[in-house]
């Protein structure tokens, strides 16, 4: 009993590290076998967290030898600024937030949460300092207030209302019939992609962590919706230490620093107004989106 309990637990572990995450669950054996190998350090403390500026130094990694996937990236998140990272699908974007979030340790340079390196403190710790709103939310098949609650658990109806509210979903959990007790998810109600993404917002804002990780969606919201969310979006970043990566330039124009990484390098960097003036990828992509209205990437 002991030990089907043990591995048991341990799925549980990732199961709920993975339904929080940037990844999908087919890939969860490759994440059972990489969570062992990221292990708290003998004696680790939890994240002083005192500055949360985050700083990638020449990082570099690879998920399978003789692949690079990221080659000698660096960049700064100063603490309470936005960096936005554009780039081809594949180019490893994703990668850069799975490996703030220390689902994998770099295989060379260091990142480092207000100077301390990750690899040094509790993995735990350095997880409670980030809220990740993810390209594809999933559900549990609970009520809506577990999913929101999840943020932060123990959190009082109030506060997931409160939540709720900033989000902008409360108006629509108000109109089911059974309201924060409604189930939702493959057994329950189906949510929309955007009303998804507001039930994940509406976490990120009750834990209310100093670093946020957006994972833009790539699938087209309407307009109308992909307006309303990134207002949404904009709001839960407010003052926080933000990654975003980005599908769509309405997002990144204000971010303090835009990363264009192509097969995990970056190729330029700069604000909006800087890229533009250099007539390069970005300012290609630029151009194509507005004469498309696609999304850039
Ligand atoms: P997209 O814009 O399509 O989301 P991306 O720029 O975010 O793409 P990543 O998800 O970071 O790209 O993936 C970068 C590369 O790493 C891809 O070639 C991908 O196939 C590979 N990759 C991602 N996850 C794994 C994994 N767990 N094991 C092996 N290779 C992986």
């Amino acid at each position: 009993m002991i030990q089907l309990y043990i591995p048991l637990n341990f799925l549980g572990v990732i199961y709920r590290e993975i339904k929080q995450s940037l990844t999908d669950l087919d890939k969860m054996f490759v994440l059972m076998e990489k969570e062992r190998e990221v292990r708290d350090a003998p004696g680790a403390q939890p994240l002083a967290g005192a500055d949360s500026t985050v700083r990638f130094e020449d990082v570099s990694f690879a998920y399978e030898p003789d692949r690079p996937i990221l080659k000698h990236v660096s960049f700064e998140i100063p603490a309470g600024k936005t960096v936005a990272v554009v780039g081809p699908s594949g180019s490893g974007k994703s990668t850069l937030a799975r490996l703030l979030y220390r689902f994998y340790d770099v295989q060379q340079g260091r990142i480092t949460i207000g100077g301390e390196d990750i690899r040094a403190v509790q993995q735990a710790s350095v997880r409670r300092a980030i809220g990740i709103v993810p390209q594809d939310t999933v559900l549990f098949n609970d009520t809506v207030e577990y999913n929101i609650a999840y943020g932060r658990p123990g959190a009082t109806r109030e506060e997931v209302e409160g939540a709720a509210r900033a989000a902008r979903i409360h108006d629509f959990i108000a109109a089911t019939p059974k309201g924060y007790e409604t189930t939702v998810g493959e057994r329950g109600l189906k949510l929309s992609g955007g009303e998804k993404q507001r039930v994940a917002i509406a976490r990120t804002l009750l834990k209310n962590p100093p670093i946020v990780i957006f994972d833009e969606a790539t699938s087209a919201l309407d307009s109308a919706n992909e307006r309303a969310i990134q207002s949404e979006l904009r709001s839960a970043a407010q003052g926080k230490t933000t990654l975003v990566i980005a599908h769509r330039l309405s997002t990144v124009v204000e971010a303090h620093e835009i990363l264009v990484l192509e097969s995990g390098v970056i190729v330029e960097r700069g604000t909006h107004a800087d890229l533009l003036a250099q007539q390069g990828r970005y300012a290609q992509m630029w151009a194509l989106q507005k004469s498309e209205a696609v999304p850039m990437l």
